[in-house]
């Protein structure tokens, strides 16, 4: 899960990414509305947490943009302002919830959890063939046997279950697993496949990634799923 932060006060910001990280989320923290408004646009992020004093564009002004757009990600915004009127101006601009500061940590977290819960992002498991997902603990279960991922391994696997046997570029799971500032290459995605593979028949998956030319990874049963 990703989570974008738009808040031009840093410090703010970083303890806000730190605690977002330690709860296993990216977090990615820009400081001024311009640029947030960019990344936003991005599409790549799940949850977007949007102050509205800020330089260059105000959360109000980027709240729109991503809604004219068409972008539906969840927006949270922080408000140093407590009037009722602002949170109306808020929800009217598009965003899906409203936490006035100075905030409790859980408060936020709390928020976070709900807004992705909403969107039906946040089910606890995925399942393809004989095999489950569960996406608490980032294991692979079938039956009696499991194997837990590493980070990397845990958001490829989600990707291919979330697209099942439709096809899933290499591209897209470089962007939405590396993100688009990373160095990592088409290979990096090969190879975590590769561990995958072996994972799921450790555990005697009948799932099988099956590798198309040009398209990208689909997933398959054995047996008919
Ligand atoms: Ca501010």
């Amino acid at each position: 899960m990703k989570i974008l932060i738009i808040e031009d006060e840093k410090v703010l910001a970083e303890s806000l990414k730190r605690i977002l990280e330690s709860k296993g989320f990216e977090a990615e923290a820009v400081h001024d509305g311009e640029s947030g408004e960019q990344y936003a646009l991005l599409n790549i992020y799940d949850l977007i947490i949007l102050d509205i004093m800020l330089p260059k564009k105000n959360g109000y002004q980027v709240a729109r943009s991503i809604r004219s757009k068409h972008n539906a990600t969840p927006i949270l915004m922080l408000t140093a302002k407590s009037d009722i009127e602002d949170k109306v101006d808020g929800l009217n601009a598009g965003a899906d919830y409203y936490l006035t500061k100075p905030f409790d940590m859980r408060e936020l977290l709390a928020c976070v959890n709900a807004l992705l819960r909403r969107q039906g992002s946040q089910v606890n498991e995925l399942v393809f063939g004989n095999t489950r997902l569960d996406l608490e603990s980032a294991s692979l279960i079938c039956g009696e046997n499991n194997v837990r991922l590493s980070a990397r391994e845990f958001e490829v696997m989600r990707m291919l279950m979330v697209s099942g046997a439709h096809h899933m570029s290499k591209e897209t799971l470089l962007t939405k697993v590396w993100g688009y500032d990373s160095n990592a290459v088409e290979n990096h995605v090969e190879v975590y496949v590769g561990f995958l593979r072996k994972k799921l028949m450790s555990i005697g998956s009948d799932i099988r990634i099956e590798t198309v030319r040009r398209l990208g990874y689909h997933l398959e049963c054995e047996k008919p799923c």
